[in-house]
């Protein structure tokens, strides 16, 4: 039976040859890149290495400005509390209203336990942001902006440069989750007002439990975990050594598709779309369908359970996702789409697809042959769709799930 992986912005396979790159560095050079013996081999020289990968990668001006963590959700805790630490004076946070947990509870616990003010700045319906009210909250109490570079739902990519120089002019720190952006988009933060961006080995075919957190020369820092000297005493504990030479051959790799993400992925993505929205009705796409990452797919099927969708996907071999790994699983539409304001009958219905350079025309046309009569299967059990389409209530379409 034929399959389809389409969940890459939950976590992408290891590419091969990243996986060859790091085989020796767990039996051959096993050692401790601080030790003084040999058994280590050159494994401090391929840290280094990974490290200008991963410089070139953000187009950043010195390597040193790349500090390894273990994961994104690290390198968003340490940007944020390291600029809270750094300017005490300082008790403001802002942040948007579609960011990742990963930044959303840490900003729930700053505020409801340690006494700060934070500003989560709304979107429309498109998943833009609102820089009326992002105008109004910036300030000179403001310590630190964590606005996220794409986001991983819905793929929108926000004005990340106009957003960091309306920060730097309140002399804030601009710190961007681009988790999902790195290896999809091109960056260049040489010539950027970022102070501080983070990334995640898996979500660019690198294995789980590696990341990285870039902090521009000059900027402030404040370690989360101290101990060590490892990363210059910025980040303590012993290095994931293969967790880090697998990133740095992952960067390397990202670097060099990045064409093909933008033309081939693309057009993948947008073929599954436009083939999608072509046969079943009452179907759209969600997200700024103007400034989105080339990979991702935001569709919702209006009056039907996403849940139930993902589970006859499922059953046809073809992986996708409800909204984030974190929310899918509940029956609450994701914090997405609902400060997207989509409706509760389509919001319950959205599923994500998500492509990468290792998505096939083959998986798309299975897609494509599959999804339609599931749908239309769901369709014939829901209590608000008849015959010829969505039936009313007489008072307008009653949320199903409300
Ligand atoms: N930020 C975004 C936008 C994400 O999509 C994710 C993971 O889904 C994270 C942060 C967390 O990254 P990690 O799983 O490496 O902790």
């Amino acid at each position: 039976m034929t399959s389809a992986y389409m969940d890459n912005n939950a976590t992408t396979r290891v590419d091969p040859a990243v996986l060859q790159s790091i085989l020796p560095y767990f039996s051959e050079y096993y050692g401790n890149p601080s030790s003084m013996h040999s058994f280590g081999g050159d494994v401090g020289k391929r840290l280094e290495e990974a490290r200008a990968h991963l410089q070139s990668l953000l187009g950043a001006e010195h390597d040193s400005e790349v500090i390894f963590t273990s994961c994104g959700t690290e390198s968003d805790n340490t940007a944020i509390l390291s600029a809270l630490a750094a300017q005490p004076n300082r008790r403001e946070i802002i942040t948007s209203t579609v960011e990742h947990p990963a930044i959303l509870s840490l900003c729930d616990h700053l505020e409801r336990h340690e006494g700060y003010r934070v500003w989560y700045i709304p979107v429309d319906r498109q998943g833009r942001i609102d820089l009326e009210a992002y105008t109004a909250a910036l300030s000179d109490r403001v310590a630190i902006v964590s606005m996220m570079y794409a986001n991983n739902e819905t793929g929108t990519i926000f004005p990340i440069e106009t957003l960091a120089r309306m920060a730097k002019a309140k002399g804030a720190v601009f710190h961007t989750d681009a988790v999902q952006a790195a290896g999809k988009i091109p960056l260049n933060l040489r010539d950027s007002a970022i102070d501080m961006l983070s990334l995640s080995g898996h979500k660019l075919h690198a294995p789980k439990g590696v990341g990285a957190l870039y902090v521009r020369r000059g900027t402030r820092f404040r370690p989360l975990l101290r101990g060590g000297h490892q990363e210059r005493g910025r980040r303590a504990g012993t290095e994931n050594t293969t967790g880090i030479i697998a990133l740095g051959r992952a960067a390397e790799l990202a670097l060099e598709h990045l064409e093909y993400e933008n033309t081939v992925v693309r057009a993948l993505r947008d073929r599954l779309e436009a083939g999608i929205l072509g046969c079943v009705p009452h179907t759209f796409v969600n997200g700024d369908l103007e400034s989105r990452l080339p990979n991702t797919s935001s569709i919702s099927f209006e009056y039907i359970e996403g849940e139930a969708i993902l589970m006859l996907l499922s059953r046809a071999n073809i992986a996708a996702s409800s909204g984030s790994a974190c929310t899918s699983g509940s029956l609450e539409p994701s914090h997405v789409l609902r400060a997207m304001d989509i409706p509760y009958t389509a919001a319950h219905g959205t599923i994500r697809f998500s492509l990468s350079r290792e998505s096939t025309e083959a998986e798309v046309d299975w897609v494509l042959a599959q999804t339609p009569p599931i749908i239309e299967q769901l369709r014939r059990l829901s209590p608000y769709w008849g015959i010829n389409g969505p039936v009313s209530n007489g008072t307008g379409f009653a949320p199903v799930y409300a």
